[in-house]
């Protein structure tokens, strides 16, 4: 990879001694003699690393910094601080206090710059690795192996909020949950991998049918789960037996010669009665779901509270 440093200097010399020292250690140099020049070069071209002088004219070595650490992009670059003049404690700490990383007297000594830069752009390739570290722990910790649909817990964070938005704004949220008719039986007849295979199969299929801006995801074994926002009953249960009829027609051959699949459907919509939390929408969709399966499977049922029936 290439990697770009920002000289920022108003003077030329100034800037071909720092080039020259650190020939070896960038491969591309990017130049500005002010402030402003180097914001704009900033931006543009996005170097991995600054060295900047503090005293330029117009915008000055401190605007500077301060501008760049209040970017996004600029949170987290190295950032050398040179001075060329006296009273350099002062300047030193109020470089620190801006946000520099480091700061060196002029003129200095080649070996020293090259020292911090490398020590600098050690500590930024670890800080940069433990962000992707991070990011993919994040992602794993929602997503669901197998499918790789969002996982239960990311169905629940976000349907969560969603709710808040829904009250304030009164718009309703209808909630599918989706289980595959007879799975143990996929399973004892053609294998347990067969059956993680259909459960991939049927991951892609729902996907690729829901809209955006609905929620899917893994609820767990063989059940799927869905929000639709904005969403009445009669619409969702028109998109249930849209996703039921989806699944019934779909051709599972890939898996095993002939396999058929059928889904059993429950299908709540909030504002409802006795409904005050999404944990409570998903018990009243499963509800209507056990109802499915009671009444012969492959079909989908509209929760209806009755007196008597119990969500907590
Ligand atoms: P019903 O029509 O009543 O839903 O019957 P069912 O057989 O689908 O339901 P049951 O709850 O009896 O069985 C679910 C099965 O799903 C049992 C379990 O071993 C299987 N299962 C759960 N998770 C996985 C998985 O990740 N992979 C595979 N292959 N099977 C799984
Ligand atoms: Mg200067
Ligand atoms: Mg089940
Ligand atoms: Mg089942």
């Amino acid at each position: 990879m290439k990697e770009k440093v920002l000289l920022v200097d108003d003077s030329r010399q100034a800037r071909e001694a720092i080039k020259a020292a650190l020939a070896g250690l960038f491969s591309v140099f990017i130049e500005a003699d002010d402030g402003l020049a180097a914001i704009k070069s900033f931006v543009e071209e996005k170097p991995g690393f600054i060295v900047t002088d503090i005293e330029m004219p117009s915008i000055n070595g401190y605007r500077f910094i301060s501008t760049i650490r209040n970017m996004d992009d600029g949170r987290d670059v190295p950032i050398i601080l040179l001075s060329g003049s006296k009273d350099s404690l002062k300047k030193k700490l109020t470089g620190f206090n801006l946000g520099a990383s480091d700061f060196l007297m002029k003129p200095f000594e080649n070996e020293e710059l090259i020292a911090r830069v490398k020590s600098l752009l050690r500590v930024r390739n670890l800080m940069e690795e433990l962000k992707e570290k991070n990011t993919l722990l994040e992602k794993l910790a929602v997503t669901d192996e197998l499918t790789g649909l969002n996982n239960r817990r990311h169905f629940f964070e976000s349907t969560h909020s969603q709710m808040a938005l829904g009250l304030r704004h009164h718009f309703k949220i209808a909630c599918l949950l989706m289980d595959i008719d007879h799975f143990k039986k996929i399973n004892d007849t053609y294998g347990h991998m067969a059956g993680d295979e259909v459960l991939r199969k049927m991951g892609s299929l729902l996907k690729a049918c829901k809209r955006d801006g609905e929620e899917l995801a893994r609820f767990g074994g063989e059940e799927f789960v869905m929000c639709l926002f904005n969403t009445d009953s009669e619409s969702a249960v028109l998109a249930a037996e849209r996703f039921r009829r989806l699944v019934g027609e779909h051709d599972f051959s890939s898996v095993a010669q002939g396999l058929k699949i059928t889904l059993s459907i429950g299908v709540a919509v909030w504002p409802q009665e006795r409904v005050t939390s999404i944990d409570e929408l998903v018990r009243a969709a499963d509800k209507a779901l056990y109802k499915s399966k009671s009444l012969g499977r492959d079909m989908v049922t509209l929760f209806e509270w009755t007196p008597g029936i119990k969500l907590a």
